[in-house]
């Protein structure tokens, strides 16, 4: 294998095997000659967490080779689980932006090889669209179980004898899972050493850049704008019931509304919510929302009920999945924020529909 193709696929055993032929110490990596790789393993990690994607820079190829473990082991040593999460989604999107441009034989030969995928070529053209590969269904159910598109669904799928047709694209796009489920396992487990002190300079510098975005990363603030896709079936429920003029009780205009105040909506959006559909009194209600918001009285703003008490007093509605995993509707609305931004992301990194007929 040429340093070349490990550099781009630095999973692939021989990349590996390569790596470990070099019998590099840390101590070794103090070399000027390595300045070059350490910047690069950095610069990897930085990629990850600002724009979460890294990039592929391959007119040095051994450098891009070892700047892959290096990146890895700066990951390991800050050692936060959402940023092990974010690595593994850039590390896995840039093998998909490489992967795009390869032939399928190369396709096929890393995905049996180091995927242990069942998967063949066997062109056909459905719809008047080129379907060079065949992967059997376990396989695809696998790759394919976190996709939300229809296009996805084994339901609108060709299949042949447990065999589903992919184009090229579409079978580089179930790599990256594959890519990412394997950075992450390899990132997830924290590590702590000394390093010696050309490598912690970047580490410092790395962790800066981490640091002044952490909070974007973790999802502890919510976004600007209120996302009412994103409200819990709860918030539904009281809005749908307002919106459709019926009696709202105590608990529910208390829950609604400081549901809403904590989402960031402007005060003059909910007066106009409330007394548009209600027979409310303006002043009264801009009154009790300004209440609930911190701006009059006590000036406490309050937050939301939790679930139980939601559920005591009936509100608790319409449960999904991701209510088994929150204990507040707050807490809902941030899961759900970052789940619709993963899948955003996710669209992003996909070709468009034209390109991945082709
Ligand atoms: S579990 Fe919580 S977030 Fe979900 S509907 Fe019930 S109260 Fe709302």
């Amino acid at each position: 294998m040429s340093e070349r193709e490990a550099a781009k696929y630095p999973f692939l055993k021989a990349g590996l095997e390569l790596l470990d032929g070099l019998d590099l110490q840390l101590d070794d990596l103090t070399d000027p000659n390595y300045g070059k790789a350490l910047d690069r393993a950095a610069e990897r990690v930085k990629e990850a967490i600002v724009q979460g994607v890294v990039s592929a820079k391959l007119a040095d190829p051994l450098t891009e080779l070892l700047s892959y473990p290096l990146a890895v082991m700066y990951v390991t040593l800050i050692g936060e689980q959402f940023l092990s999460r974010r690595f593994a989604l850039a590390e896995a999107v840039r093998a998909y932006n490489l992967l795009q441009d390869e032939y399928e034989e190369k396709i096929t030969r890393i995905a049996v090889d180091e995927f242990g995928w069942d998967i063949r070529r066997d062109p056909e053209n459905i719809d008047g669209v080129p379907h060079t590969l065949k992967l059997a269904y376990p396989d695809y159910l696998r790759a394919a179980s976190s996709f939300h598109e229809a296009k996805w669904k084994l339901v609108n799928r060709k299949m042949e004898n447990g065999l589903v047709c992919l184009t090229g694209v579409e079978a580089a796009r179930l790599l990256q899972v594959g890519v990412e489920q394997w950075v992450r396992e390899r990132v997830s487990t924290p590590s702590s050493f000394t390093l010696p002190e050309p490598l912690q300079k970047r580490l410092d510098d790395v962790k800066k850049v981490f640091e002044e975005n952490r909070v974007r990363l973790s999802g502890s603030q919510l976004p600007d704008e209120v996302i009412n896709e994103a409200f819990p079936p709860c918030m539904r429920y009281c809005l749908e019931g307002l919106l459709a003029g019926k009696r709202a009780s105590h608990m529910e205009r208390f829950g609604l509304t400081s549901f809403l105040v904590n989402v960031g909506m402007p005060i003059d959006d909910m007066v106009q919510l409330y007394t548009s559909v209600t027979d409310f009194d303006e002043s009264l209600t801009r009154y009790q929302i300004e209440h609930i918001a911190g701006l009059k009285g006590h000036r406490t703003k309050y937050t939301p009920p939790t679930c139980s008490t939601l559920r005591t007093h009936g509100i608790c509605r319409n449960m999904d999945s991701i209510c088994e995993t929150v204990s507040h509707p707050l807490g809902y609305y941030r899961k759900k924020v970052r789940r619709l931004e993963r899948q955003r992301e996710q669209q992003e990194a996909e070709p468009s529909n034209t390109t991945a007929q082709q």
